[in-house]
C-alpha cells in the first residue's frame, strides 16, 4: 500500500480538523456542565451526543471481535462510501474501480464528488475477474469497490479475486458486507489487522433490523479510521441512534434467531419462486433476497405492485434483463407473493 499521507486527497492529510465541547473534555461524571452552549431543560435530549460513540463502539467490537479504534460508526454506511471518495479522490482526476453490477450509491457518490467511476463487468455467473480489474486501475485509482454477498446478485464473490485485488492493488480495498450475516463464509473482518488496505462496510440495515434508525459501520486500520473521524460532521450519529442500538446489541441472540428464520425462509421461497410460470431463473443467493429472471420482468413488477406486493425491478442494470429482486419477508408475506404470481 502505498503511504496513507499520498494516498489521502493532500487537503485531508493537512486537515485540522474542528473540535467540539465533548471532544475537548470526554470525561461524563462531571458536576456542572457549562461548555457547549446547551439548555440546561429537557433532560437528557439537551446534551450533545458522544462524537465518537463510545459505549457502542466497545459493544460492538466484542460481537465482531475488532479494537474499538478499528471502528466507524456513520449515518448508515451510505456516510462511510461518501467518506472514502471524499477523503482519498481528487474530483476530476482520481478514480475509482467497482464491479458491475453492484449496489448504486458507490456510482452515486462518485458522481456527486465529480470522481470517475470504472465500472467491471463480472461475468454471467456475477463473478468478478481479478485481471480485469486490475486493468482498469492506474496511476489514479484510489478506491476499488468490492460487495459481497453483491447486491442486486445475492451471490458471495470469489474470495480468492478479492485478495488477489488486495494483495497487488497499492490503494484502498473496500468490501462491503452489508449481507455477511446471511452469507454463511467468514468475513473479511478477519484479516484487517493483517491488510492496512482494506475497509470492510457492515450496517445496522439489515440482519439487525434496524433500517430506521440509521447506522452503519465502517472497518479499518485504526490510521484511516482516525482520518474518517476528522473529516465526518462532529455528532454525525444522534443521541437517539446511538441509544437504541445499545439497547438491541444487548440482545444480540435475537439477530441470530432472525437470521436463522430468513435463511430457511429463503430456501423454501427461492424454491416456490422458480416453480412459477413466470419465472426462468433464480440465482443462488447468500443474502435476505434473490435475483430472479421472468418472462417479462416490467408485466410482473406492474401486476404485483396492482396487487400491493412490492419487488425490485433490476431489468435496466447491466446482466439483469428481465429480472426481478424479491427480500425475503416473513412466511406469510411470501405465501402472498407466491399465491398472487400463481394467479397471474
Ligand atoms: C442495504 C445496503 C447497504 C446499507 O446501507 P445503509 O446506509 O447502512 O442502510 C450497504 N451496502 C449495500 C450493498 C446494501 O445493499
Amino acid at each position: 500500500m502505498r503511504p496513507l499521507n499520498e494516498l489521502l486527497r493532500p487537503n485531508i492529510a493537512a486537515l485540522k480538523p474542528y473540535t467540539s465541547a465533548r471532544d475537548e473534555y470526554q470525561g461524563k461524571d462531571a458536576k456542572v456542565f457549562l461548555d457547549a452552549n446547551e439548555n440546561p431543560y429537557n433532560q437528557p435530549y439537551n446534551r450533545y451526543p458522544d462524537p465518537l460513540q463510545r459505549d457502542l463502539k466497545e459493544r460492538v467490537a466484542r460481537i465482531k471481535g475488532v479494537r474499538p479504534g478499528q471502528m466507524f460508526f456513520g449515518n448508515g454506511s451510505d456516510e462511510a462510501i461518501d467518506l472514502m471518495l471524499r477523503m482519498f479522490c481528487r474530483p476530476g482526476q482520481d478514480n475509482a474501480v467497482a464491479i458491475e453490477p453492484t449496489y448504486g450509491m458507490y456510482g452515486v457518490c462518485a458522481d456527486i464528488n465529480g470522481v470517475e467511476y470504472r465500472r467491471v463487468l463480472m461475468d454471467e455467473n456475477f463473478q468478478p475477474d481479478a485481471d480485469k480489474l486490475l486493468a482498469a486501475i492506474d496511476s489514479n485509482t484510489k478506491l476499488v469497490f468490492f460487495c459481497s454477498p453483491n447486491n442486486p446478485s445475492g451471490n458471495n464473490l470469489d474470495r480468492a479475486v478479492i485478495e488477489k485485488v488486495l494483495d497487488s492493488f497499492d490503494g484502498i480495498t473496500i468490501v462491503d458486507e452489508a449481507y455477511i450475516d446471511f452469507a454463511g463464509v467468514p468475513s473479511f473482518l478477519e484479516q484487517l489487522d493483517a491488510r492496512p488496505n482494506l475497509v470492510v462496510l457492515q450496517t445496522f440495515s439489515k440482519a439487525w433490523g434496524m433500517a430506521g434508525i440509521r447506522l452503519g459501520m465502517a472497518f479499518a486500520s485504526e490510521e484511516i479510521i482516525q482520518t474518517m473521524n476528522k473529516v465526518k460532521y462532529p455528532y454525525n450519529v444522534n443521541q437517539l441512534t446511538q441509544q437504541k442500538a445499545l439497547e438491541e446489541v444487548k440482545q444480540y441472540d435475537r439477530v441470530q434467531v432472525w437470521v436463522c428464520t430468513l435463511l430457511e425462509e429463503r430456501a423454501r421461497l427461492m424454491k416456490d419462486f422458480a416453480a412459477l410460470d413466470c419465472c426462468t431463473k433464480v440465482y443462488p443467493s447468500d443474502a435476505n433476497f434473490f435475483l430472479a429472471r421472468v418472462k417479462d420482468a416490467s408485466a410482473t413488477y406492474n401486476y404485483l405492485v396492482d396487487n400491493g406486493i412490492i419487488v425490485r425491478n433490476r431489468s435496466r442494470i447491466a446482466l439483469c434483463g428481465n429480472t426481478l429482486r424479491v427480500t425475503i419477508g416473513t412466511r406469510a408475506e411470501d405465501d402472498e407473493l407466491i399465491e398472487c404470481l400463481k394467479r397471474m
